[in-house]
């Protein structure tokens, strides 16, 4: 039996997957995020730690972060600082309370597949491959949208924008893409996050050689 992301401990599990992701060119440099609900302190969430290579990750290289207060809970170095795009986990975790994890990488594909939308558009159409149902869709020929964002300096906009839309509309899958930046994907545990970051990523290839 493998060895699944849920059985390690959740900053272990983080940064593994730092590695894995950083390997894979989806966390270059210090680019990205990732996240997780503490198992034993309510409304906890860590996260990794501001400007830190990620694939050199630690345990002790995370940020437990307070969702109620939006205030540093715990920090093992006295200069750590939650990321700037911790404010878009704190909206996930808050609008999906049943989410355990949340990660946010940057992938070539990923810009590349956006750059071909028209400004301005909410969505992404995905085409309907046999992965989508890795996304919990079971349907044939699925219609499944991804919701798009466009990037904006300002991270907090971007959070705000965030937060509004998924208020008004629940997304039909369980990830956003901000344009020309990357994609945020979360899940009911750190697992099952880790797969949907892989089926999303496999769609932003498939759309990239196929156009
Ligand atoms: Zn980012």
């Amino acid at each position: 039996m493998p060895e699944l992301f849920d059985q390690l401990s959740t900053r272990s599990a983080l940064a593994k997957i730092g590695k894995d992701f950083h390997h894979r060119g989806w966390m270059a440099g210090t680019a990205g995020n990732l996240s997780a609900r503490s198992n034993s302190i309510e409304d906890c969430f860590w996260i990794t730690s501001s400007g830190l290579p990620k694939g050199q990750l630690d345990k002790h290289d995370f940020i437990l972060m307070d969702l109620k207060s939006n205030d540093v809970s715990q920090r093992f170095y006295e200069n750590a600082k939650p990321s700037a795009e911790t404010c878009i986990h704190s909206t996930i975790y808050t609008l999906f309370p049943d989410s355990r994890a949340c990660f946010h990488i940057h992938s070539v594909d990923a810009c590349i597949a956006t750059s071909r939308i028209t400004t301005g558009q909410q969505q992404m159409l995905l085409p309907p491959l046999e992965m989508i149902k890795g996304l919990d869709i079971w349907q044939q020929n699925p219609e499944v949208n991804l919701s798009l964002f466009e990037n904006l300096l300002d991270v907090a906009e971007i959070s705000q924008q965030i937060q509004t839309r998924f208020k008004q509309t629940t997304p039909e899958i369980p990830a956003l893409m901000i344009r020309d930046h990357g994609i945020t994907v979360w899940g009911n545990s750190i697992q099952q996050t880790y797969n949907r970051v892989e089926i999303i990523e496999f769609i932003m290839s498939y759309l990239v050689r196929s156009n």
